[in-house]
Formats: structure tokens, C-alpha cells, sequence
């Protein structure tokens, strides 16, 4: 792609220009802050998250006040904004994956579904698990807004299943 600044608005040409690994210049707008820790370095078409990592292995990115996973900051820095109960999902089924181009919205159950199709849900114990570990992310974080039947009805789990992922609102 020529360092062409032509097309300067363009998120992907941001990025191209921005490739140097690990680049976080101090007080630049955030979606320079974001590109600093992608690489693009890997072999694959995939650009891959460097910064924090969450335990379930999701990249997270400070945005604003909230920590979201980084697909989810990629999509509102160089797409448009995630409207409320979207989740952002990969193409290219790599939850490391930052890549604009590779990221899709959909609804919580569209996710579920696209996770069972490529195979990607977590097994306990030989059943297989109702929630994905993104999803797990996204109920925590939609917690302090809204109810245990809310997300219930959202994930399409119990106020149970939810209770034990988030526990209780904090007031
Ligand atoms: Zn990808």
C-alpha cells in the first residue's frame, strides 16, 4: 500500500502509516494510542494485539473511562460506533485480531452461533459452555446498567448463569 496520504482519513491507511511495533507516543489522540500496540508484523493477514490481555486471552483497550476488548475499540475507533447489545466478531475467528477489515457486528446470539459453526466454544466438562469468553467480557461490563433478566434475555442463559458471571450490581 503507498504511504500515499491521499486518502489520509482512512483508518487502514492510519495504520499502514502507524506499523512500527510498540510505538505509544504520549499525548496523541487514542487511535494512535490503539495502533501502537497492533502488529502487523505476522505472516498471516491478521494484525495482532500487543497490548493488556484480559484472562480469557481477549485484548483489552482503555476507551474513555471503560476497558473494552480491543475488537471492539478497533471497530469504534476505525469503523463506527457498536450500538448497545452488538458484539463484535471476527472473520478471520482470531479473538487477537484487531484488523478493521476482519471484524463484523452481531448480535450476542449471532456470535454464539458463528462461535458453534467454527467450532470455537469452550467444552466443560464434555457439555458445551453456554457463553463465549467475549461474551462473558460484555455481561460484566453491561452489568452496572442493566438487570439480571435484561442480560438474561439478551444471552439467552438464566438470572443464575449471569449472577455467576457478574454477581450483583454494585449501588
Ligand atoms: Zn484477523
Amino acid at each position: 500500500m503507498p504511504n500515499s496520504v491521499a486518502n489520509g482519513n482512512q483508518p487502514h491507511v492510519i495504520l499502514s502509516l502507524m506499523a512500527k511495533r510498540h510505538y505509544t507516543p504520549r499525548g496523541t489522540p487514542t487511535a494512535e494510542r490503539f495502533i501502537g500496540r497492533v502488529d502487523k508484523s505476522a505472516a498471516a493477514p491478521c494484525w495482532l494485539w500487543t497490548g493488556c490481555v484480559n484472562d480469557h486471552g481477549y485484548g483489552m483497550f482503555k476507551l474513555g473511562e471503560r476497558g473494552v476488548t480491543a475488537s471492539r475499540a478497533a471497530h469504534i475507533l476505525f469503523i463506527g460506533p457498536v450500538p448497545r447489545g452488538i458484539q463484535v466478531c471476527h472473520r478471520c475467528d482470531n479473538p487477537r485480531c484487531v484488523r478493521p477489515s476482519h471484524l463484523f457486528l452481531g448480535t450476542a446470539k449471532e456470535n454464539a452461533a458463528d462461535s458453534m459453526a467454527k467450532g470455537r466454544r469452550t467444552r466443560v466438562s464434555g457439555r458445551r459452555a453456554k457463553l463465549t469468553p467475549e461474551q462473558r467480557i460484555e455481561i460484566r461490563e453491561r452489568r452496572g446498567r442493566e438487570s439480571l433478566g435484561q442480560l438474561a434475555h439478551a444471552f439467552g442463559v438464566s438470572r443464575t448463569a449471569i449472577l455467576k458471571i457478574a454477581g450483583r450490581r454494585q449501588s
